[in-house]
């Protein structure tokens, strides 16, 4: 069951340069933002669905943000009062679907391709050293480190509220590190953002 109800879901793409190029992509010069669709929403336990139309699901293990204080304009050295909790992320990409579509709502888009785990209290967690863990039926797959990203959380949080008001309750997922790859029906994908928490989710093949 879903934890969060957010209003959005805001996301980052290519914000770590070694997943920028395991895809073939340039990190770009701003946060490249993009949004999921809160009916994506699961949480611990509930399946992800691959949908027949894709050949090629990925996981993306990712830190989300959870913003407590709404907020327009904030300045990146004010940002972290804008966030309530963090909670691990996985954002669920049909990849073959991303590489056809100029636009991502589809490809990122689908029911249950937005897992996220129990939120924990920013005030609880060692947030200047955080870190993503992917396990796929119980192999590390991505471990990845804050310090690699492009753009840093506070720097996102500027980024984004240039440009639209953050509400209490949006989830930000702040980008994956490299070793993304295809799920596989029956496969169980783990994400765990050390010292905060993990989701893990059973993977089904959808008609
Ligand atoms: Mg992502």
């Amino acid at each position: 069951m879903k934890t969060i109800s957010p209003s959005k879901i805001v996301c980052v793409g290519r914000n770590y340069a070694k997943h920028a190029a395991e895809l073939g992509g340039e990190v770009p010069d701003e946060p490249l933002i993009f949004f999921k669709p809160p009916s994506s929403l699961i949480g611990e336990g509930d399946a992800i669905v691959m949908p027949a139309i894709s050949q090629r699901v990925d996981f993306e293990g990712e830190i989300g943000v959870i913003i407590g204080k709404r907020g327009r304009n904030v300045p990146a050295s004010e940002a972290w009062a804008l966030v309530e909790s963090l909670v691990p992320v996985n954002d669920i990409t049909a990849r073959d679907l991303q590489r056809i579509d100029d636009q991502w709502a589809r490809a990122k888009g689908f029911d249950t391709f937005c897992a996220v785990g129990t939120p924990v209290p920013l005030a609880d967690v060692a947030h200047s050293t955080l870190g993503v863990i992917t396990r796929v039926n119980g192999e590390v797959l991505q471990e990845g480190d804050a310090a690699d990203m492009v753009f840093d959380i506070p720097t996102i949080l500027e980024y984004i509220t240039s440009f639209m008001t953050l509400e209490p309750g949006d989830l930000v997922a702040t980008g994956t590190p490299e070793g993304v790859a295809p799920l596989h029906d029956g496969d169980v994908v783990e994400i765990e953002v050390v010292g905060v928490g993990s989701v893990k989710n059973p993977v089904v093949q959808g008609g």
